[in-house]
């Protein structure tokens, strides 16, 4: 009653009422001319949000079924590829290239960093037999956004394909897949598309189509040609998560509406906000440069950890925050500010962070520091990004 409980998580993230009543609606038959109806209006609007050349595929998975369908269609056991490896999810690309016979030739980057393009370019110059390079856009566990498009400018050039795992970038930051030259762009649904998990989504460039129709399929379900086939008809090879592609369509409707220039522009805003709250309290952001649009990660004191921060948080003030993972579990707190948040809440956000830091035993700084937030986020708002868009 006292509160609402909001989810600043990175992923799942909340969801608007339409997208809701939306995927309230009673079933359709995947086989029928209303479905393939609705597959045609989802496959235009992924088409513009990926900047695909090619249809967009839905998979009924989390995104990590996206990133095996792409390691399993798009190399062969024994193949060399360079994983960029900067944090959780860099390395859950080499496990699953590990998973699939891949031979994973690791680039490491220090967690905070981001990968340099010069030593992507470096690692493939010293191996000629690396035939891709997987690498996350946004690297959730950490905060870091990797320069994805001067990481495209190398690879391009190269008979080398670039996989991007865009997870907590799609529909958050821009990566347009033709614009930048990449090969294999991938999601899911429940980050930036404001929809519950259980939907994938994945995209290949002309290049990486005729590289995948020459291997043999070496996975009966996530048969990325299959699939293809299938989606070309507005039909999926098995049956598909319907609600969850309603739930898309709406959620697609919304982003036409707004135009995407203004999602990305709204969440470069909340980003400066939480970023501007979070040095007003005097605390430590993790991430001092190349960070990531739908997710502020905070490096704890000495004698302050995640654990008891984030209970006081969710208990007092219904705020769901989210700690580090492996060595930074306890020394840190994400804050998620993907999707279906505005400015609004993350006031609530980082009034429960200086209020459950103080009360687990830290000192944090000034009292406007909800001023200086707003402050940050109306010139971010005004400014835009540092990029076009
Ligand atoms: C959330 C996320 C994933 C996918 O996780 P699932 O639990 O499989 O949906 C993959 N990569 C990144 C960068 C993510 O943020």
């Amino acid at each position: 009653m006292l509160t609402k409980t909001r989810l600043f998580t990175p992923g799942p993230t909340l969801l608007p009422e339409q997208i809701r009543l939306a995927m309230a609606r009673d079933m359709i038959h995947h086989r029928t001319a209303a479905f393939a109806a609705l597959m045609r209006e989802v496959q235009a609007g992924l088409r513009l949000l990926f900047d695909s050349e090619d249809v967009v595929l839905p998979l009924a998975s989390s995104g990590t079924g996206a990133m095996a369908a792409a390691a399993c269609a798009l190399f062969s056991p024994g193949e060399k590829v360079l994983v960029v490896e900067g944090g959780k999810f860099g390395e859950r690309w080499t496990q699953i290239c590990r998973a699939h016979g891949l031979l994973p030739v690791v680039l490491p980057v220090p967690w905070g960093e981001a990968v340099s393009p010069a030593a992507v370019a470096g690692a493939l110059d010293q191996d000629p037999g690396i035939s891709g390079v997987l690498i996350q856009h946004a690297e959730t566990s950490t905060g870091v956004q990797h320069p994805v498009e001067a990481v495209a400018a190398v690879t391009r050039s190269r008979p080398v394909l670039l996989v991007v795992d865009g997870v907590s970038a799609v529909s958050i930051t821009p990566c347009p897949m033709t614009r930048w030259g990449l090969d294999c762009l991938l999601t899911g649904s429940q980050k930036g598309l404001m929809l519950p998990p259980g939907l994938a989504l994945i995209a290949l460039s002309p290049r990486a189509w005729a590289r995948a129709e020459t291997l043999p399929a070496r996975n009966f379900y996530f048969n990325l040609c299959a699939e293809r086939k299938y989606c070309l008809g507005g039909q999926s090879a098995f049956t598909p998560p319907v609600s969850l592609i309603v739930g898309l369509a709406e959620s697609l409707r919304l982003f036409g509406e707004a135009g995407l220039a203004t999602v990305y522009r709204k969440q470069w805003a909340l980003t400066a906000l939480v970023r501007g709250g979070v040095k007003a309290l005097g605390l430590d952001l993790f991430v001092k440069e190349h960070f990531a649009w739908g997710v502020t990660s905070i490096l704890l004191p000495e004698g302050i950890s995640s654990g008891p921060l984030l209970a006081r948080a969710a208990e007092r003030y219904g705020v769901i925050m989210a700690a580090g993972q492996d060595a930074f579990k306890e020394r840190m707190v994400r804050i998620g500010h993907m999707g279906w948040l505005d400015y609004a809440d993350l006031l609530a956000a980082l009034h429960a962070l200086a209020g459950s830091f103080r009360f687990c035993g830290g000192y944090c700084g000034g009292r406007n520091y909800l001023e200086q937030a707003l402050d940050a986020y109306w010139t971010a708002l005004d400014e835009g990004p540092p990029l076009p868009v």
